[in-house]
């Protein structure tokens, strides 16, 4: 992969690659765009199979964070980094190098966690570096901020489908409760919502939520096609392709999941199909606003739920934009994030 050919492409300021034998680290930390601050983003830790392969998801997630920061309305751009290795061969060694490579960067990326690192690992990381965000003293977990966000985002879905953002005796067909879609759920039963639940792995959380919340239990590879007003995938990326968009039986698709659309195909099928799209970098940005509270400085918990709760509007200004010109969602909130960080307009 041509590093210089892919940065120019897709607008990336800088890629460090690391290297500390000592420590055992091999890690590449990209800075996408910084036009409205620092960039934020998670440090992600995966065996990849070949460094074009770390190359290129720490480039496509750093941009998806100066998108997601910039329709956030944060005063922060867009960045990523990867440690290529084994979630069982993690050090302390290897964070604090990690750590100490982030320092060399002098401030323009601010870290935290993300898939393979914790709360754990962000404190060894706090030993050697203060650009760092997340931290359970003070932000803490993002997920209840992102459950927030993600209820939020459906209520304004269905406004603009319904004609009422009252979930009340709607069906929703939550695909895999975990952190964020546990919290969504509580959410959704408070206000009547009749809810149809799936987890892969975790058949504990699984039967608590329908104690709970009187929920139904789904296969897990039934769920995508269950029967619903509107489908939340709260699981994994790319469930839906131009083929599964077919199996779909809702209005809406409202999730947490990060790249719930496979490519811009998925997305176009779907207004074919006439199947509304929540643009999942707005609807599930709740997490890293309140995370973005932290590197601001001054945490206040206040004015993070303001923003959170503002995700409703988004939302709603994107569908409904949507609804009148027939281009898909993604495609028009990917526009209002490069026109915020070109300084066109404001969130
Ligand atoms: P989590 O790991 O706590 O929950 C995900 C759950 O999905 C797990 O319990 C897992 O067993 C289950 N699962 C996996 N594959 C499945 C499948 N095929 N069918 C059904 N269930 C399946 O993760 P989370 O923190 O709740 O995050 C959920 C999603 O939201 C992830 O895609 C994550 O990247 C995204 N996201 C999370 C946050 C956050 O603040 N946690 C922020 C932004 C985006």
């Amino acid at each position: 992969m041509k590093v210089m050919e892919n940065m120019v492409e897709y607008g990336h300021e800088k890629v460090l690659f690391v290297n500390n034998e000592e420590a055992g680290l091999r890690a590449i930390i990209a800075v996408h765009n910084t036009n409205l601050g620092p960039a934020i983003g998670g440090c992600r830790l995966w065996p990849y199979a070949s460094e074009e392969e770390a190359l290129f998801d720490v480039l496509r997630l750093s941009r998806g964070m100066s998108h997601k920061n910039a329709a956030a309305g944060l005063q922060f751009g867009g960045g990523k980094a990867v440690i290529i290795a084994d979630p069982k061969d993690k050090t302390e060694k290897m964070f604090e190098a990690f750590a100490e490579a982030v320092n060399g960067l002098g401030g323009c990326y601010i870290t935290s966690e993300d898939v393979n690192t914790n709360c754990d690992d962000a404190l060894i990381m706090a030993r050697k570096t203060s650009y760092l965000c997340g931290t359970p003293a003070v932000s803490g977990d993002p997920s209840p901020y992102t459950a927030i966000g993600v209820w939020q985002g459906m209520k304004a879905a269905a406004k603009v489908v319904f004609g009422s953002d009252d979930l009340k005796g709607k069906t929703v067909a939550v695909q895999g409760i975990g952190k964020v879609g546990y919290d969504l759920c509580r959410y959704l039963h408070k206000e009547g919502a009749k809810l149809y639940v799936s987890n892969l792995h975790n058949k504990e959380t699984l039967k608590k939520a329908v104690e709970e919340f009187g929920a139904t239990a789904v296969d897990a590879d039934k769920i995508l096609s269950q029967e619903c007003d509107i489908f939340a995938p709260c699981a994994l990326g790319a469930v839906v392709n131009t083929e599964t968009a077919k199996q779909l039986n809702c209005k809406i698709i409202a999730g947490a999941a990060n790249n719930v659309l496979l490519d811009e195909a998925a997305g176009k099928a779907l207004k074919e199909l006439g199947i509304a799209y929540a643009p999942d970098f707005i609807i599930n940005a709740g997490g890293v606003i309140n995370a973005a509270g932290e590197a601001a400085g001054d945490y206040n918990e206040e004015e993070v739920l303001k923003k959170v709760y503002n995700i409703y509007n988004t939302v709603e200004h994107i569908m409904t934009l949507s609804k009148e010109t027939g281009t898909p969602e993604g495609v028009l909130a990917t526009e209002y994030a490069e026109s915020i960080m070109r300084g066109e307009q404001k969130a």
